[in-house]
């Protein structure tokens, strides 16, 4: 301990008084958390009690020394070198932060300093210095440096040591605080500004969905507009293909009963039951009734397809052997091809091939199609095959040696009023295009399906399949 005298000499207070003023440094330092405020109550606080002119606090940030506080405040214009320095260039400051005491040196002109400690000492004037380390659970977290300038060195007592610890001791909590205090605002600043970001994003979002809404909205409102349209159109088209099915009724009836005239007289004139003709008016006859006869093929076929449009075809179950059927209908078609010198063959199971089907519309569609195959054929033949599968199905095909299908117009082909575009364009062979669209129409009423394989100049296959037993009322596809 120093004695009385010499505490005097340096205006120390007395052990007491030193107490009190330590107590009122810890208010002070617990008064604030703003580490600047601390570290420059701290270094005044300390340079009062201790009695010195000049004092320091470096914080220590990884290896680099910043000052944190001095009294009195630097004149302007101090070097930068002294508010930011490597720990190495102070080895004073080390040797107290090494050893986690205090480092004392009586007299700045007798002691080993580098060239940075050196400027520091005389930049303040510094003839005695303290270094006391910071410490927080054994980590340096900064020094303080108080020193006296008033020419007289001055020695380290036990009480000055007691004092410089114990504020050390407050210093080191006060800033420990102070940083805890600052990293929880960092925090909160963080999160503030993380919270802003957020929240102009969830207007950004808030305002593009709006944007995106109203533009759904008005897409809505456009289908919408579209669809009544289309309602309206849809409309007006069954309408219009109404009046077109009435309109084929009424105008196919009323030509049918004077073409059936035309037919029936003209078969009295020509078999010559209403008197003799001449071989060329017999010819003439014949000719007529043969015009009608087509005529009236024609507008039966208008009638069917006018019947399956409006919905009106009923299907008309009986049992039957659909073999002779098939024999029937060729013995009635032998003619035609016979005079194109043609073969026609059929072939059937033997034993008969009974089915519940319509038989009306069966025949009508073996027709068309023989007929087709005659008509559009010049030479070779023409088979007919009936194949009952043990499923409970039948399969009708019509083979030909003729022209032939384009693969690119199969599908066009079954379409109403249309035609093979070679068949069209050589207006060799009359035609209106109806026949494969009545024979799909009514494969599909009686629950079946028609195909064609075909090859152009080599000859095709229609198949239509049908079961044996149609269910009454309209077909499977
Ligand atoms: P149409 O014979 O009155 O023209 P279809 O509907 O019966 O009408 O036939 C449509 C078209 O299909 C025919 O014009 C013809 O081009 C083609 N076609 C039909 N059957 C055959 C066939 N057996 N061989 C070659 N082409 C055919």
């Amino acid at each position: 301990m120093a004695d009385v005298s010499e505490r005097d000499a340096l205006g120390e207070e007395t052990g007491g008084s030193r107490f009190d003023a330590l107590i009122r440094i810890s208010h002070l330092l617990s008064a604030t958390l703003e580490l600047p405020r601390v570290l420059q109550t701290a270094i005044d606080s300390a340079c009062d009690v201790l009695g010195l002119e000049t004092g320091a606090i470096y914080e220590l940030e990884a290896g680099t020394l910043v000052l944190g506080a001095t009294t009195p405040p630097l004149p302007p214009g101090f070097p930068d070198e002294f508010r930011r320095a490597p720990l190495e260039d102070h080895p004073h400051i080390g040797r107290a932060l090494a050893t986690g005491g205090p480092v004392f040196v009586r007299d700045t002109s007798q002691g080993e300093f580098t060239p940075a400690e050196r400027a520091i000492c005389e930049a303040r004037r510094l003839r005695t210095i303290l270094y006391v380390p910071l410490l927080v659970e054994g980590q340096a977290v900064g020094v303080v440096i108080v020193g006296s300038t008033t020419g007289a060195e001055r020695e380290l007592t036990d009480d000055d040591r007691a004092v410089c610890e114990a504020l050390a001791g407050q210093i080191a909590l006060a800033i420990a605080n102070a940083r805890l205090y600052r990293s929880v605002e960092d925090a909160r600043q963080a999160l503030a500004e993380h919270n802003e970001r957020l929240e102009v994003l969830v207007a950004e979002r808030t305002r593009e969905l709006a944007e995106a809404n109203e533009e759904l909205e008005a897409a809505n409102a456009e289908l919408e507009a579209m669809n009544e349209e289309l309602q309206r159109i849809n409309f007006e088209l069954a309408e219009v293909s109404a009046a077109k099915s009435r309109f084929f009724a009424k105008a196919s009836h009323e030509l049918r009963t004077p073409l059936t005239a035309i037919i029936g007289f003209g078969t009295i004139l020509g078999r010559g039951m209403a008197g003799e003709l001449s071989p060329e008016q017999r010819l003439q006859v014949d000719t007529i009734v043969g015009a009608a006869r087509h005529l009236l093929a024609l507008i039966d076929d208008l009638l069917d397809l006018s019947r399956l449009e409006a919905g009106r075809v009923e299907v008309t179950l009986s049992d039957f052997d659909a073999g002779r059927t098939v024999e029937e209908v060729a013995e009635a078609c032998r003619p035609l091809a016979l005079e194109k010198g043609l073969r026609l063959e059929t072939e059937v199971p033997q034993g008969g091939c009974p089915v519940r089907q319509d038989e009306m519309r069966f025949r009508q569609i073996l027709t068309n199609l023989v007929g087709n195959a005659i008509k559009y054929t010049e030479e070779g033949e023409v088979r007919v095959r009936l194949l009952a599968t043990c499923d409970g199905w039948i399969a009708l095909e019509v083979h030909d040696t003729g022209c032939g299908i384009a693969d690119d117009e199969i599908e066009a082909v079954f379409q109403p009023f249309s035609r093979a575009y070679a068949v069209e364009t050589s207006g060799a062979v009359a035609g209106a295009g109806l026949g494969l669209t009545l024979v799909k129409e009514f494969a599909e009423l009686l629950g079946g399906r028609v195909s064609v394989q075909s090859e152009v100049g080599r000859g095709s296959v229609f198949t239509v399949e049908l079961p044996r037993e149609a269910a009454s009322g309209s077909g499977l596809s």
